[in-house]
């Protein structure tokens, strides 16, 4: 990922002078303010701005930039850490720019202590309807996370005051400090009390963040459940995890999602399972009846003679796939029903069934018995 150039994120030529400078940022940083500009893009680009203008506007850090570009930025920490700084490195021959900067800057170890660093992953747990998972859905959950500081958008100084670079450690985040130890005097280096390690340092801090640069509140996260997902499976929303740190990347937010068991319908794989009670006498004599599939109710036909256990198919009524490889059916397994409670007369018109039948059983039971019987000669 390149780097927009400084120069041109202002749209300044190189030879510009301070006053220019100065012009286009309040010219650019009131289009872009994220108060009054609304469009996608525009957050991002008002950091840019920001960090072009706080490195150009300091002729310290102009000079540096002019020599080395991006990369006089990445390791050695002068004052740009809130920005992020990737692909400094790009093309250049050094293995290790901040070797050299170390002895520009007199810088120390732990440089890696300045990287941008992304933020964490968030876990949700999601329940939602099986209606809302077969077909897909839109909800809005809200759940307390870090985010950039509203006021500042992670800068950390208050809006429209300097960001220099620290005094304290030139920038670097590291200061060096001797001891007296028994074995003599030890030459260490721990992180810049002042800037936390940072390197950078405000005239006036965030006054709502107090120089966090972070800001914990509740967010309103729009979440489209895609059609087909399963009690089980992750949603990754990119960008709404935890805000990072020095300008690095949010982590994301993963919703785990539990699908609420339904009355009526079972899921396997894509398609849908349902149990479809029928009286006996339809079964016998067939009929017509209404089946609800998650599109709503549709008429199936049970033929003369469906035996219990039968599995219908509805085709193409069942899930949508995850991936969009079309969709599942719905399987009805007819169940039927033998009555437990006959009126005299409804025992009386069976016995004559059974009589008109010919036989105390029906004719697949007969053919049972017999084959019972062959088997066991
Ligand atoms: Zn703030
Ligand atoms: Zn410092």
């Amino acid at each position: 990922m390149a780097k927009q150039d400084y120069y041109e994120i202002l749209g300044v030529s190189r030879g510009a002078s301070q006053d220019e400078i100065k012009k286009a940022y309040r010219r650019l940083a009131r289009e872009y303010h994220p108060d009054v500009n609304n469009e996608p893009g525009a957050e991002e680009r008002f950091k840019e701005i920001n960090e072009a203008y706080e490195v150009l506007s300091d002729p310290d850090k102009r000079a540096k930039y002019d020599q080395f570009g991006h990369a006089a930025f990445d390791n050695a920490g002068t004052g740009s850490g809130g920005f992020g700084g990737f692909g400094g490195f790009g093309g250049t021959p050094f293995d290790d720019l901040g070797d050299i900067f170390d002895m520009f800057f007199g810088g120390g170890g732990g440089r890696d202590n300045l990287r941008p660093q992304r933020g964490a992953d968030l876990r949700y747990d999601l329940t939602i309807d099986f209606e809302e998972a077969a077909c897909g859905a839109e909800k809005v959950i809200e759940i307390p996370r870090t985010d950039l500081c509203s006021h500042c958008h992670g800068n950390q100084a208050e809006p429209g005051t300097p960001i220099k670079s620290c005094p304290d450690c030139n920038g670097t985040g590291q200061v060096r400090f001797a001891q007296q130890t028994p074995f003599g005097r030890v030459t260490s280096t721990r992180t810049c009390s002042r800037c936390g390690g940072e390197g950078k340092t405000y005239e006036k801090a965030c006054t709502k963040c107090h120089g966090s640069g972070r800001e914990r509140k509740i967010s309103k996260i729009n979440v489209k459940i895609p059609a087909g997902i399963d009690n089980g499976q992750i949603i990754r929303v990119a960008g709404k995890g935890e805000a990072g740190f020095r300008g690095g990347p949010a982590g994301d937010l993963q919703i785990l999602v539990h699908v609420r068991p339904h009355e009526f319908f079972k899921r396997q794989d894509n398609n849908i399972i349902c149990e479809v009670p029928i009286s006996f006498v339809q079964a016998a004599l067939g009929d017509e009846i209404e089946v609800p599939t998650l599109e709503g109710p549709v008429k199936m036909r049970i033929p003369e003679g469906t035996q219990n256990g039968k599995i219908m198919r509805l085709r193409g009524k069942g899930i949508q796939d995850l991936r969009g490889y079309g969709k599942g059916d719905q399987l009805c397994h007819i169940r039927v029903v033998v009555p437990t409670k006959l009126t005299p007369k409804q025992k009386e018109i069976l016995r004559q069934f059974a009589k008109e039948s010919g036989e105390n059983n029906p004719d697949e039971a007969k053919s049972f018995f017999e084959r019972v019987k062959d088997a066991l000669r």
